[in-house]
């Protein structure tokens, strides 16, 4: 049965890097007859200024019938001032939590090719490879009550919840202990479990589901003292589970040990495996239009999303391998370019990835 993709552009750079990862499903459609249908749809600023919605009742109904979602990045200063509740950033938490995208997937690894690019010596980053695994449906980007009131004395205050139930815990525990068995099996839990109540509950529930994965290490480990190990050494860590913010703050973090966040792809699930696959940063609006953008993050995106939600594991390690090959070639986006390679456009990078791919294939 034909599975429909549907692709969500968005805004600033979106649909310039979205277009690239296309290029690559073009090819994997017309020249290795892969069974699939494109849709597109809108979401963000570019919903705000179509329909009024940053989320609009169409792309919820085009969302559920999609097998799986491709989504550029939402958000810019065109849209930040208008009213809060119909912000793009509204229509990316409205999309992750109507499809209970509760699982966000994020690599960090470091291409051997790039280990100058990172900010770090290249002994502490070589061969880095770490996978977060964050919570995104819940927390404090979620929690009511929230809020800007009025006090008696006449200043105002900004308030948030921070809230976790035990079963969305244990369903964000069970995805690491999940990935990590497949991988070095050892999961590194983080929270701020001395100061927060609810992370003092995250901490007894990740301990308790860690007693059905025997074969996984479980440590658990304050977030302050997270951000200073990841710098500090790195590749002490396999798979690093957490909640919604620290997720949010730690795997940007950790994006900048691997060079470029222009590199880094995301992965968010839902329990029925269908999912949402997008480049982990936002939509860089100081360089929107310029044909400079990095669209590698989204086309790694591209091959989580044949991964996770079609199978189709091997076309998604031909597509790694393309990246590969395109960095040993010496392609660079302006983010990650060094003295004596290529530097090379948006559209260019697309383009030599499915050549790669095409000499990888063939
Ligand atoms: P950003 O990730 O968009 O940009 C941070 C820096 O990284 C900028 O200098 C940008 O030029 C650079 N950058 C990002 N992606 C790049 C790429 N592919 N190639 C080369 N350079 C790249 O973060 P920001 O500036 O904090 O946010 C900009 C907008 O994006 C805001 O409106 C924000 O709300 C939104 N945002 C959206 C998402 C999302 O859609 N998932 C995530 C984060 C931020």
């Amino acid at each position: 049965m034909t599975k429909k993709i549907l692709i969500l552009p968005g805004d600033g750079i979106g649909p310039e890097i979205v277009a690239q990862a296309e290029k690559v499903l073009a090819f994997l459609i017309n020249e290795r007859g892969f069974d699939l249908e494109i849709e597109h749809g809108l979401l963000g600023g570019s919903a705000v200024d179509a329909t009024g919605s940053p989320f609009p009742d169409e792309t919820l109904n085009q969302a559920k019938s999609a097998a799986a979602i491709l989504l550029g990045a939402v958000g810019g200063p065109k849209w930040e001032s208008i009213e809060r509740s119909i912000r793009p950033e509204r229509g990316l938490l409205g999309i992750r939590s109507s499809l209970e995208l509760f699982a966000n997937l994020r690599p960090a690894v470091l291409f051997p090719q790039l280990a100058e690019a990172s900010t770090l010596k290249e002994e502490v980053v070589s061969d880095l490879d770490i996978m977060f695994v964050r919570e995104l449906t819940g927390g404090i980007y979620f929690g009511e009550p929230r809020g800007i009131k009025t006090l008696d004395d006449g200043q105002r205050q900004g308030f948030n919840t921070l809230v976790y139930s035990e079963s969305e815990i244990e369903r964000i525990a069970r995805t690491a202990f999940d990935v990590a068995s497949k991988r070095q099996g050892r999961v590194c839990s983080v929270d701020k479990a001395n100061v927060l109540e609810a992370t003092e509950l995250w901490r007894e529930v990740v301990s308790s589901v860690a007693k059905d994965y025997p074969d996984v290490e479980l440590q658990h480990m304050y977030v302050d003292n997270a951000a200073m190990q990841l710098v500090r050494a790195p590749k002490q860590f396999d798979v690093i589970v957490t909640t919604n913010m620290f997720g949010d703050i730690l795997s940007d973090l950790a994006s900048m040990l691997t060079g470029s966040i222009g590199m880094l792809p995301s992965a968010s699930l839902a329990s029925d495996g269908s999912g949402m696959y997008e480049p982990s940063h936002g939509s860089a609006p100081d360089i929107a239009g310029q044909n400079i953008a990095n669209p590698l993050a989204t086309i790694l995106s591209l091959s989580m999303l044949l991964r996770y939600s079609l199978s189709e594991v091997q076309a998604a390690d031909q597509i790694e391998q393309a990246v590969s090959q395109v960095l040993s070639d010496g392609f660079r986006t302006k983010d990650i370019h060094s003295d004596g390679m290529n530097c090379v456009g948006t559209n260019e990078m697309g383009d030599a990835v499915v050549k790669a791919l095409s000499s990888i294939v063939n």
